[in-house]
This record gives C-alpha cells, structure tokens and sequence, in this order.
C-alpha cells in the first residue's frame, strides 16, 4: 500500500479547502488536498455552485497571499454601498433606506463578488502552479487515525498519508470532525435560501442591497452586466414551505414575484440562471481543534448569509493558521500551536455566530407590530454616525478600537 507523507493534508476541496491549498502552498508548504466531488467549474454545467461570494477588505490580503487575486480581480464586481431596505409595511415597497457607504470608513469598496463557480475554477488553476500542491479531486478522506506526532489519513483510494497537519475544510456535515471526535451546535430556522441570477433594466451602482420584510432578507448583489444588460447576483430567504413553492414555480410566474418582493428597485427582474437551494443553519463546532487536527470553515462555522460572513470568516481561519504555521514551521501541528489557533479564533466566531442569529431572526418577523420595530430599529442605529462607522468596520472583520 502507497504511503506518503506531507506537511499539511486539507480535506476538502470545496472554496475553503482550495483556498487553503493555494495559501499555504504558496507559502512553501508540501500540500495535499482532497475531495471526493470534483470541482465543478463551469456556470452552465450541472451542479455549479451558482452563489456568489463578497469578499471583503481583510480576505483580500489573503487572496493575494495566496496568488489568487491578480486572478479573479479582472472577474471581480466592486461593491462601494451597503444598501438596508425594510419593506414591512402593508405592501413589499421599501419604507426606510438607508446607505452604508464604505467611504466613511476607507479609501477601498467593502467588497469584491465573486461567482462560486469561477473562484472554484481560478483556484484550482492556481494550485496547478505550485510544484509543492497535489491536488486530488475524485479521492477522499476515508479515515483519520491521530497521535503525538502526526495525523495518519487512509484515503479512499487506498492511499496513507502522514500530515503534521490535517486541515478539515469537509464543509458543515464535516467527517473529519466526526472522526476527531468534536461535536457542534446546531440552530435551525426552518428557512432556505435561493441564490441565482438577474438581469434589470436600472443600473445597481455598485450598491448591494438587503431588503427585510419576512421569511428573511432578499439581497440584490452586483455583477459584471450580462448581454449589455445590468446583472445581480440574488439571495432570497425564506421559510422552507414557501422557498420550496418558489423554487417550483414557472419562470414568469417567478419573474413577477421576485419583482414584486425587491420593490422593484431596479425595474422587472429577469431570471438569467437556474435557482439553486440552500438550507440555511447556524452552527458551530465545540472546539475547532483536535489532536494534528484544525478545523476551518464550515467544518468549524456555518451562518446565515447575512452580511456576507461565512466564507470571509474562513478565509481568517486560514490567515490565522498560516500566521502560526509561518511563526514556527518546525512545530506545525503542535498541540501548542493548534491551542492557540483555537484561542484566537472561537470567541471571534462565536460571537459573529450569535450576532447573525440575531439579525436573521429579526429579519425573519412577519408580526407587523415586530417588523415597525425594526424599522425604527434600522433608522435609530443609522442616526448615530459613532454607532454606524463601529457596525460598519464589525461588519467588514477589521479589528475594533
Ligand atoms: C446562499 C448563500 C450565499 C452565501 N454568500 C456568501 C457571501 O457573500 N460571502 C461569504 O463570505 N460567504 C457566503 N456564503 C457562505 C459560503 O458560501 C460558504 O461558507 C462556503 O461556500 C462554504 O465553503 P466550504 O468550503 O467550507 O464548504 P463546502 O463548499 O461544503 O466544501 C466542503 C467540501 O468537502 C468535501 N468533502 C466531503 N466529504 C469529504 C471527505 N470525506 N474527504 C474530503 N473531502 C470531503 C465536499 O465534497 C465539499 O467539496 C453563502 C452561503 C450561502 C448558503
């Protein structure tokens, strides 16, 4: 039987994993990356991950250390205005709007979107540079036996491999967790999300824009026009019964409804894409390490995509590990090191955890009394310039103080 040995063996090769193995690949590390789905990298094909992703001020430096970003910066939308919308009154039209302008707080946008689908494809282009990467789509981790010294992984093809590090970014039904033994805390609303595509006849103006009314919130984020045609990338929340009667609707039908439900900001909206389903959870894991084990991304943290957190939030798992890797490469794996890995970054996603719940339940209201409320709510908070720059920089991961 083959048995190979490397410094860091990630499991998974969904966004996270192959974020990872592009960032510590290009930091010199001997990777190993696995995944038994391989990467589906065209929009039109079946299975595309059709979300997109905005990235957000601190996952750029990580991106560009990972040799990623001159990349996807051509592909990327600039997002320079955080729109809120409440449409909780009578009728679906917007009452209360207000703008987050990245402006008050830096000279860069918020963010950058990013098709799934294509970061999939531009980061298995750039794994293919690293002489130091072996990527291996179609293989996964079968079992994970841990000791002192390394983490012994059987892959599905037979293959052993000895990691001083296994990095599980096995997505939020991770194995590898499971095999590790750590347990996670799971919060369930009953809610899904649809995430596809639009054209319209007004510009978006590079604003994204959130629009709460019930079920949770509809959010319009920009993309490069399509067919000379303004283009945005759409999440549309809401209960299970309700996402599953959308999902199934003819597209005209569709087309009117999910008009309706925008307000019609932008004008008609026309569906360009498939609709793809998404259930929506919060979760996170008890510890996010074990014995040669870290665990990142939706292996560790999963949320609501309110805000644009979850793959922003991985993306600092990885900077944070690398940082320890990088620090003392001789003692990667360590149970010092992956102590301090699950320091530094648990309080910091749990309390992003808790604080999505929160605006996703309050999103969630339909009583008209609790959706007034929150309106008042929005106004309030944005009248206070202070509490408004402190949202915005908590928002965008910088550090508070
Ligand atoms: C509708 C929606 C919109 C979102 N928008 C944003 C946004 O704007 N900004 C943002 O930051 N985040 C956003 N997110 C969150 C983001 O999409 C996720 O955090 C991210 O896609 C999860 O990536 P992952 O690699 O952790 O997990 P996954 O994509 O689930 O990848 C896990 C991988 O592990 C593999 N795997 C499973 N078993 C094994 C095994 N035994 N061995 C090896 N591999 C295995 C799977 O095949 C899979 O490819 C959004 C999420 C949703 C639902």
């Amino acid at each position: 039987m083959t048995r190979i040995s490397t410094d860091i063996l990630v499991s998974g090769g969904g966004v996270a994993g192959l974020a990872a193995a592009a960032l510590f690949g290009s930091a010199g590390f001997r990777v190993i990356c696995v995944d038994p789905a391989p990467p589906v990298t065209d929009e039109a094909a079946d299975g595309a991950d059709l979300r997109t992703t905005a990235f957000l001020q601190p996952s750029l430096k990580v991106l560009r250390e990972a040799g990623l970003w001159d990349r996807l910066a051509p592909h990327a939308t600039e997002l320079q205005v955080m729109r809120i919308v409440d449409a909780g009154g009578k009728t679906p039209a917007p009452r209360i709007t207000r703008d987050f302008n990245a402006a008050d707080v830096s000279d860069l946008p918020f963010g950058w979107n990013l098709p799934n689908w294509l970061l999939r494809r531009e980061m298995v282009a750039r794994v293919a540079e690293l002489p130091n990467v072996t990527f291996r789509p179609g293989i996964g981790t079968k079992s994970v036996l841990t000791r002192d010294t390394e983490a012994l992984v059987t892959l599905s093809d037979g293959t052993r491999v000895s990691a001083r590090l296994l990095v599980a970014a096995d997505g939020r039904h991770s194995p590898v967790r499971e095999a590790v033994g750590i347990g996670a805390r799971t919060i369930r609303y009953g809610q899904k999300a649809l995430a596809f595509a639009v054209t319209h006849p007004q510009p978006h103006g590079n604003v994204s824009t959130e629009i709460h009314r019930s079920g949770g919130p509809f959010t319009l984020v920009p993309l490069p026009d399509r067919d000379g045609r303004p283009c945005s990338a759409i999440v549309w929340m809401e209960r299970g019964p309700e996402a599953l009667r959308l999902f199934a609707m003819q597209e005209a039908e569709f087309n009117a409804e999910m008009t309706a439900r925008s307000g019609a900001i932008y004008g008609p909206l026309t569906l360009i894409t498939r609709r793809t389903l998404w259930p929506i959870i919060s979760q996170i894991a008890h510890r996010f390490s074990a014995q040669r084990t870290a665990l990142v991304a939706e292996a560790a943290h999963v949320v609501p995509p309110i805000g644009a957190q979850g793959l922003n939030m991985s993306l600092a798992d990885l900077r944070v590990l690398l940082e320890l890797c990088r620090g003392a490469p001789a003692h990667i794996g360590e149970a010092a090191m992956l102590e301090m890995y699950h320091r530094r970054r648990y309080p910091e996603v749990a309390a992003r955890v808790t604080g999505i719940d929160m605006l996703n339940r309050v999103s969630m209201q339909g009583a008209p009394a609790i959706r007034d409320l929150r309106a008042a709510g929005i106004a309030a908070l944005y009248g206070l310039p202070p509490v408004r720059k402190t949202l915005m920089r908590a928002g965008l991961g910088m550090r508070l103080g």
